[in-house]
């Protein structure tokens, strides 16, 4: 008899597997139907004894002290300022778009915020509550950064016009005035130093976690007794797509590994208007691997279907609408609760999810 079913060894299913066993002392069954744990996050050396992210990188980035302190309970880090470039006009330049951009793009000298933003405000949109995607990036950079930078790459990954995708899609990505050429500008930046999966690992150590994995929830519901459910996947399977299937975004990984050191300088370089894959990700740069090879990956978005991994919920209205429904149902059933970026139909980043299951462990024990 398991306290805990948890559907899904990811974030959200580890996390909270991990919670109610060493704190709350209950005995959970963590089912996942991949062969691993770890979720999306999970990394393995490649068949090159590359370490690579199997299901697309992985950058860890949080300002919450809470999340941070709680993963360094099981890995210690490797601090690390994440860095993209993009490719846009034959140059390399900085992603998110600042001072340097600006000047190597056009070929100026601007050389204070102040002056950076004069040039902001000659070329952005007037627009004051931007309402998509499109709107949200004209209304900081105008129009010709918004078409060199933003407007090909969110068509090749979403395969939807930025009008149409909620304004929070591109709202990730932020414009500054200075240099600061960080992806990210979160208080704590840093990659586990031995790994995603070696860190799940040792947050499901407990005697108290059984791990299932190759199994689909589905096939073993009836044989297994448990008091209550913890569901991470998907939240239109759960309800058997009684509504409509919720759409979701996949990818498709090209791996190469290239007998140098070194390929392209950086962890990540994106390709908004070239070539048909958004971005090429060179592992080594993020985790500081030391080999005289190096292993990239370029990445293709496309939709997904029944068979494929689901990745990306895809932030619009109507899909939100949908999952509303799917929301109201899953409200009604006490004995299941839903958590995570599949069963929230929410883009979340990893410290989204490990601070929205730090807090429904709370809920749970109180
Ligand atoms: P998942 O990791 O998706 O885990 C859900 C698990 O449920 C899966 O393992 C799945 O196999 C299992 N499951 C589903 N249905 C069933 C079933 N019927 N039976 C059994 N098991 C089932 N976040 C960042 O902070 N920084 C980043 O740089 C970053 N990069 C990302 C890049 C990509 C390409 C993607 C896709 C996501 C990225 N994220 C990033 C987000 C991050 O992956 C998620 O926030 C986090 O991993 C979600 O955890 P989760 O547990 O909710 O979901
Ligand atoms: N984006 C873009 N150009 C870029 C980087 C991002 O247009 O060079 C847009 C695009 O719509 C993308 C979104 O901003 O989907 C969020 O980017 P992020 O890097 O956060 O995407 P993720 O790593 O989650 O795929």
């Amino acid at each position: 008899m398991f306290d805990y079913l948890i559907v899904g060894a990811g974030f959200a299913g580890s996390v909270l597997a991990e919670r109610l066993a060493t704190q709350a002392n209950k005995r959970v069954l963590l089912v996942d139907k991949r062969t691993h744990i770890g979720g999306n996050a999970y990394d393995n050396y490649n068949e090159d004894g590359i370490l690579v992210h199997k299901y697309g990188p992985h950058w860890f980035h949080t300002n919450d002290k809470g999340v941070f302190d709680y993963l360094s309970q099981f890995t210690e880090w490797r601090f690390h300022y994440h860095r993209v470039k993009s490719y846009v006009d034959g140059n390399l330049l900085p992603i998110p778009i600042n001072m340097d951009t600006v000047n190597e793009l056009y070929g100026l000298k601007l050389s204070s915020p102040e002056d950076v933003q004069t040039f902001f405000d000659t070329v952005k949109v007037q627009i004051d509550n931007p309402k998509n995607s499109e709107e949200m990036v004209i209304s900081q950079v105008g129009k010709d950064l918004y078409d060199k930078f933003f407007k090909n790459y969110t068509l090749k990954q979403w395969e939807i016009h930025p009008k149409d995708l909620a304004a929070s899609v591109t709202a990730r990505i932020p414009t500054r005035t200075n240099r600061d050429n960080r992806y990210f500008t979160d208080k704590y930046q840093c990659m586990p130093k031995y790994g995603y999966t070696a860190m799940f690992n040792k947050m499901l150590m407990s005697p108290n976690i059984s791990i299932l994995l190759n199994t689909d929830y589905n096939d073993i519901i009836k044989e297994v007794s448990y008091k209550k459910m913890i569901y991470t996947g998907p939240i239109d399977s759960f309800f058997d797509y009684k509504f409509g299937k919720l759409p979701y975004r996949t990818l498709r990984f090209e791996h190469e590994t290239f007998n140098q050191e070194n390929y392209q300088g950086l962890q990540q370089v994106n390709y908004p208007n070239d070539f048909d894959f958004t971005r090429i990700i060179e592992w080594k740069h993020a985790t500081g691997q030391k080999s005289n090879l190096t292993t990239i990956t370029r990445e293709y978005s496309l939709l997904a279907d029944d068979h494929s991994d689901k990745y990306y919920p895809i932030p619009r209205e109507e899909n939100h609408a949908l999952f509303n429904k799917y929301k109201a149902e899953a409200d009604k059933i006490e004995s299941v609760l839903f958590c995570g970026r599949l069963a929230d139909y929410k883009y979340y980043n990893m410290d989204q999810v490990i601070a929205r299951s730090l807090s429904l462990f709370k809920k749970e024990t109180v």
